[in-house]
C-alpha cells in the first residue's frame, strides 16, 4: 500500500479554476455578505452548483463531481481561502451518512438537488450536554407502529433555521453498549414536533448562523431511517475520517489567505525608512509560518490520500485527526501573525483579515475539538506501543 500522493494534470487545473472561482467570485461576495451579516445565499449556491463546485464528493449518479478526497481537499483549501462560510456547501459531508447507509430513494430524493443548491442539509448531532462524548446523546426515537417518534434538542447547528432536510442523531436503545443503540434520520423541514428554537450570535462564520432544534414528539416514518437501526455512529465515523482530512487543507487555505495579505502588505509598508519585510524580525515570523502552512497542506493531502485507500481504518483516522490538528493550529498561528505584521491596518473591521482570524477558532472546536483529536492520536500510539509496532503512518 502506497500512501504517498501527487497531484494530477487535472487535480492542478481544478485548483486554478478554484483559485479564480474563489479570488473572483467568493471573495467579493464574501465582503458584502459578512458586513452586511445577510446569510449565504441560495443563488449563490446555484452558481456553485452550475459551476461544478457543490457535491464535489457526491458520486456522479446522483448529481456530484464524483472527487476523490484528495481531490476535494486541493480544491477545498482554495474555497476556503475565498470564503469559508460559502465553502462550506461545496461538499455534501453532512450527508455522509446518508452516502455511507442510506437507501437509493433517499439519495436520489436529497443528493441531486443539494448538489444544484435548491436545497440546503444540515447535520444535527451536538446537544446541549455534549458535543465531545457524542455518544452520550439524549435525543430519543421511540418506535411507533409504522413510525419513529424524537424526542429531545440538539444545539449549534450549523444553518438548521433554513435547512430543507436534516440529518439527525437519536438513541433508540437506551440499554445498547456504548456507541450502539444510536440511530441517524432524515427530518425534512415542516416536519409537526420539529421546530427553532434559540439562535446563538457566534464570534464568527455568520452567514452560516447556528441555532437549537427541538424535536418535540416530532413523527416520521420509519422510511426515515438512515440505514441499520442501531448503526448511526458507523455512519458518521465514515464521514469523520474525510471530512477531517479535507478540514486540514480548508484551514490551509485559510492560513495561505491570511499570509497572502501580510506578505503584500510587508513588502509594500515601510518604517524608519525599509519596509517592514526587511526586518529579519519578521522575515524569520514569515519564514516560520510558511514553513508550517507547507507542512500543514502537505499533512492534510496525505490524510486525504491515506482515507481514500479505505475511510474505517486506524491509519485513516490517525491520519486524518493530525491533519485537522495540525492544520487549525497553524491556521490560528498564521491568521494572528498576518494581523501582527500589518499592525493596526490588519485589526480594522473592514478588513478580511480580522475576519480570518475570528473564523480560525472554530477551527479548533468544531467537528473535533484539538482535545479530542489528540486523544484519537494518542490511543493510536499507545495501542502501537503496547503491540511492539513502530508508531507511523504507513
Ligand atoms: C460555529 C459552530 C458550528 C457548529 N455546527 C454544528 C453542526 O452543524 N452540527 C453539530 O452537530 N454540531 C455543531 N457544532 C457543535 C460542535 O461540534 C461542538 O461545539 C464541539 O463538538 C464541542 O462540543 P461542546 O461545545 O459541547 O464542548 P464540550 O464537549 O463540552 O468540550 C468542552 C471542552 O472540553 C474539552 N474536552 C471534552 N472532553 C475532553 C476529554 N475527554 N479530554 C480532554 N478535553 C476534553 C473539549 O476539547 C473542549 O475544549 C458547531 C459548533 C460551533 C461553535
Amino acid at each position: 500500500m502506497t500512501t504517498l500522493y501527487s497531484l494530477s494534470e487535472d487535480q492542478l487545473a481544478l485548483r486554478q479554476a478554484a483559485r479564480r472561482f474563489a479570488q473572483n467570485e467568493m471573495f467579493p461576495l464574501s465582503m458584502e455578505i459578512e458586513r452586511e451579516r445577510r446569510e449565504v445565499p441560495i443563488d449563490f449556491l446555484k452558481k456553485m452548483g452550475s459551476l461544478g463546485f457543490l457535491g464535489l464528493d457526491v458520486p456522479t449518479e446522483y448529481g456530484g463531481q464524483g472527487f476523490d478526497t484528495l481531490t476535494c481537499a486541493v480544491i477545498m483549501e482554495e474555497l476556503s481561502g475565498g470564503w469559508f462560510s460559502g465553502s462550506s456547501f461545496a461538499m455534501a459531508l453532512g450527508m455522509g451518512p446518508v452516502l455511507a447507509g442510506g437507501t437509493e430513494k433517499q439519495k436520489q430524493e436529497y443528493l441531486p438537488r443539494i448538489c444544484k443548491g435548491e436545497i440546503i442539509p444540515a447535520f444535527a448531532l451536538t446537544e446541549p450536554t455534549g458535543g465531545s462524548d457524542a455518544a452520550a446523546i439524549k435525543t430519543f426515537a421511540r418506535k411507533d407502529g409504522g413510525d419513529y417518534v424524537l424526542k429531545g434538542n440538539k444545539i449549534f447547528i450549523t444553518n438548521a433555521h433554513r435547512a430543507d432536510i436534516l440529518v439527525v442523531f437519536a438513541k433508540t436503545n437506551n440499554e445498547a453498549v456504548r456507541g450502539q443503540g444510536i440511530s441517524a434520520f432524515l427530518v425534512p423541514k415542516g416536519t409537526k414536533g420539529f421546530s427553532i428554537g434559540q439562535k446563538f450570535r457566534a464570534l464568527a462564520h455568520h452567514a452560516n448562523p447556528i441555532c437549537e432544534v427541538v424535536f418535540d414528539d416530532c413523527r416520521i416514518p420509519a422510511a426515515n431511517l438512515i440505514g441499520q437501526e442501531g448503526k448511526g455512529f458507523s455512519y458518521v465515523h465514515a464521514t469523520f475520517a474525510k471530512f477531517r482530512a479535507v478540514y486540514g487543507s480548508r484551514c490551509v487555505g485559510v492560513a495561505q489567505a491570511a499570509m497572502d495579505y501580510a506578505l503584500r502588505y510587508a513588502n509594500e509598508r515601510e518604517q524608519f525608512g525599509q519596509t517592514i519585510a526587511s526586518y529579519q524580525g519578521n522575515r524569520f515570523k514569515i519564514a516560520d509560518v510558511m514553513t508550517k502552512i507547507e507542512a500543514a497542506r502537505h499533512l492534510s493531502y496525505r490524510a486525504s490520500a491515506i482515507v481514500d485507500q479505505g475511510v474505517d481504518s486506524d491509519n485513516a483516522r490517525v491520519a486524518a485527526s493530525m491533519a485537522k490538528h495540525f492544520g487549525s493550529n497553524v491556521c490560528m498561528e498564521a491568521t494572528s501573525e498576518a494581523i501582527q505584521i500589518m499592525g493596526g491596518h490588519g485589526y480594522i473591521a473592514d478588513h478580511p483579515l480580522e475576519r480570518l482570524y475570528r473564523e480560525a477558532k472554530l477551527f479548533q472546536i468544531g467537528d473535533g475539538t484539538s482535545e479530542v483529536l489528540r486523544l484519537l492520536i494518542s490511543r493510536y500510539t499507545n495501542k502501537c506501543a503496547t503491540s511492539g509496532e513502530p508508531a507511523r503512518l504507513p
